[in-house]
């Protein structure tokens, strides 16, 4: 049968090469059907080396996927608790990092995100990743504007499209705001309240951004911390994302129970809009 219809092929390349045929769609034809020549037939015999596809390694669940089992503490109002908050991120490198510190320490952290830094798939990935481990986002403003500088509709602006944004990528709109340099005033606290946001200071100033370096960022959490704290660091800083594993270790050594800001805030209610809280407690 094969070698009649190769005869057949053969007969018919011979009459159509002769014609105006396109070579290329008949020679692909009598590809398929041509018996493989002796020398060829030889050579595929030969056991070629054929590079075996590399069995691809079963993709290992990426840490993406899996969200972190959240562990639900059980509260205390009079227990030992303190927040820590990282402002200005995610940051590519130091966000990523901080995020695998604070899974292995099974801490759940409070991030206040600049919208900003919101715009890459990459940052929106690093924040999904956030939420799905269990870390409270907050809202930092879109472009860490001054809150005592700006306009009412600046401000409005800011806060909607930061919490568009965090909602978006994150399925859950934020109910918490830190004003960048902490700066509010009555017009700041009118839109938060507005916009469904409480404003969120902090107890501990680990003064990172100016000493960029993790043994005093540590040396301020051990000096300040007390319950019902806040503690404000930056996963923008290198030397923020270094101290966390130390502090962290400290804390835990101290009795600390660390939770989200949003824990903290529930020992004592629910955190109303447009109220600033700087601890545990509201401040005004
Ligand atoms: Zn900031």
């Amino acid at each position: 049968m094969r070698k009649n219809s190769f005869l057949l092929l053969l007969l018919s390349f011979f009459f159509c090469a002769a014609c105006a045929s396109p070579a290329g769609e008949f020679h692909a034809g009598i590809e398929l059907v041509t018996p493989t020549p002796p020398q060829a037939a030889l050579e595929i015999a030969t056991p070629k080396p054929t590079p075996e596809p590399t069995p691809k390694p079963t993709a290992t669940p990426s840490p993406t996927a899996e969200p972190m089992p959240t562990p639900v503490p059980t509260l205390d109002p009079d227990g030992k608790y303190i927040a820590l908050t990282y402002d200005d991120g995610p940051h590519e490198t130091y966000t990523a990092r901080l995020l695998d510190i604070l899974r292995e320490n099974e801490v759940r952290v409070t991030f206040f995100v600049q919208g900003k830094q919101l715009q890459s798939d990459e940052a929106a990935e690093l924040l999904r990743q956030a939420a799905l481990d269990g870390h409270e986002i907050g809202s930092h403003t879109w472009s860490h504007i001054d809150m005592k500088k700006e306009s009412e509709a600046k401000m409005r602006s800011e806060l909607s499209r930061t919490s568009n944004r965090i909602e978006e990528i994150t399925g859950t709109r934020p109910l918490l705001m830190r004003p960048p340099y902490g700066n509010h005033n009555g017009t700041a606290r009118k839109v938060a309240r507005e916009l469904g946001l409480a404003l969120i200071l902090w107890t501990v100033d680990t003064k990172d951004w100016s000493s960029n370096n993790a043994a005093k960022i540590l040396q301020e959490v051990r000096r300040a911390a007390k319950p019902n704290g806040i503690i404000l660091l930056h996963d923008i800083k290198k030397a923020s994302v270094d101290a966390t594993e130390s502090i962290i270790l400290w804390l835990k050594e101290q009795g600390y129970t660390i939770l989200t800001v949003g824990e903290l805030l529930a020992l004592r209610g629910e955190p109303e809009p447009g109220i600033v809280y700087r601890s545990g407690a509201p401040v005004g």
